[in-house]
């Protein structure tokens, strides 16, 4: 098996998403030096931060983690365009690994009890092939265990692309996009929703409130990047 792995790699290469350099053998998608350079959010407390004070006053969050800071066209630009837009969803399995370390660090993997990806919509879900914070969730689950819904929240309303929308804009497009399909499954549950960046916050909120609304006990949110 290694043979065949070894000379698959001669044959195709694997080389860092960011970079293209060729990896070592003990690295994974990123290489050591990029992963050196990326922007971490570096969060002394998960209940006081900037993920939280982002989103304070329009909704209640118990805690915020974000792994990144995301800045214009920065190294996390470039990783996340790989994720979302070259078909490499195991960048998002990989980056819920390292912050599910963070979790289980601030000892807070006991307290959630599901976590929920936001949703695309099926159509634009079906174009992409995946969604790409399902496979963050996916990351985040595996080392935690804390069980994932990939089911119950979805995107009712289709979108296009937030990126060049004022704060308005956004929050009208994304208000009333998601539904809860079955209203118990959230019940009396930490909830903790994830995505890939958080901007202005309105998706979130939009998701975060309609959990809510369905009886969640708590909820706590995690994204790969936060939009500086
Ligand atoms: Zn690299």
């Amino acid at each position: 098996m290694r043979i065949f792995e070894d000379i698959l790699n001669i044959i195709f290469p694997k080389v860092c998403c960011i970079c293209d350099q060729g990896l070592t053998k003990n690295e994974e998608l990123i290489c050591f030096h990029c992963r050196s350079t990326l922007p971490k959010a570096k969060f002394e407390d998960p209940k006081d931060n900037e993920v939280v004070h982002r989103i304070y006053g329009k909704l209640n969050i118990e805690i915020g983690l974000a792994y990144l800071y995301f800045y214009k066209s920065g190294i996390t630009q470039k990783l996340l365009h790989q994720l979302k837009y070259k078909n490499q969803p195991e960048i998002g399995l990989l980056l819920g690994n390292w912050i599910a370390h963070d979790i289980l660090n601030y000892g807070m993997d006991k307290n959630l009890d599901l976590i929920v990806p936001v949703p695309l919509h099926k159509k634009k879900e079906r174009k992409r092939g995946y969604n790409q914070s399902r496979h963050f969730a996916k990351g985040i689950s595996e080392l935690t265990n804390i069980p994932t819904d990939f089911d119950n929240l979805q995107r009712v309303h289709f979108s296009a692309s937030q990126t060049h929308k004022s704060k308005e804009q956004r929050w009208k497009s994304v208000e009333r996009a998601f539904h809860v399909k079955t209203a118990e499954c959230f019940k009396d549950k930490h909830v903790l929703l994830v995505d890939d960046v958080m901007t202005t916050g309105a998706t979130l909120e939009a998701c975060g409130n309609e959990i809510l609304k369905n009886g969640a006990s708590a909820l706590s949110l995690a994204t790969i990047a936060l939009a500086k």
